[in-house]
């Protein structure tokens, strides 16, 4: 099953960055990559993020709401770029994930309740807690 990871490397020296980090704290550079590890590897150029917090509530419980759209290197099909979408949305119960290269070809598509995904997912523990329902 897809196990989501998010990591953002500094795109000139690879220095691992949080995300919060606007500038690279090795080399001052502003470009940023985001990885995310979802059963192949995608290394996403020009990415959108949008998150939507509920600040009532508990801070591992806060975020509601998490999209991630871009462009990436698919290893799938090498030298070929694809799009990727995913959101995960916790007042739906919802979790989408859709990879299709520019031909329209889909690459990857997962589209279920989102705590059918994280039940049938493996138990491996992960520092990321965007996609864990509440
Ligand atoms: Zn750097």
């Amino acid at each position: 099953m897809t196990e989501i990871v998010c990591k953002i490397t500094c795109n000139k020296c690879g220095h691992e960055l949080q995300e919060k980090e606007r500038v690279c704290p090795n080399c001052g550079s502003k470009k940023r990559t985001m990885h995310i590890t979802a059963r192949e590897e995608l290394h996403i150029a020009t990415s959108e993020r949008l998150k939507i917090k509920d600040s009532q509530l508990p801070s591992n419980k806060k975020l509601r709401f998490d999209l991630i759209q871009g462009s990436v290197k698919s290893e799938i099909t090498p030298n070929k770029r694809a799009k990727i979408k995913r959101v995960i949305d916790k007042n739906h119960d919802s979790y989408y994930e859709h990879v299709e290269d520019y031909d329209g070809t889909v690459l990857h598509h997962c589209e279920e309740p989102l705590s059918e995904h994280y039940g049938h997912g493996s138990a491996k523990k992960t520092s990321d807690n965007s996609h864990k329902p509440d």
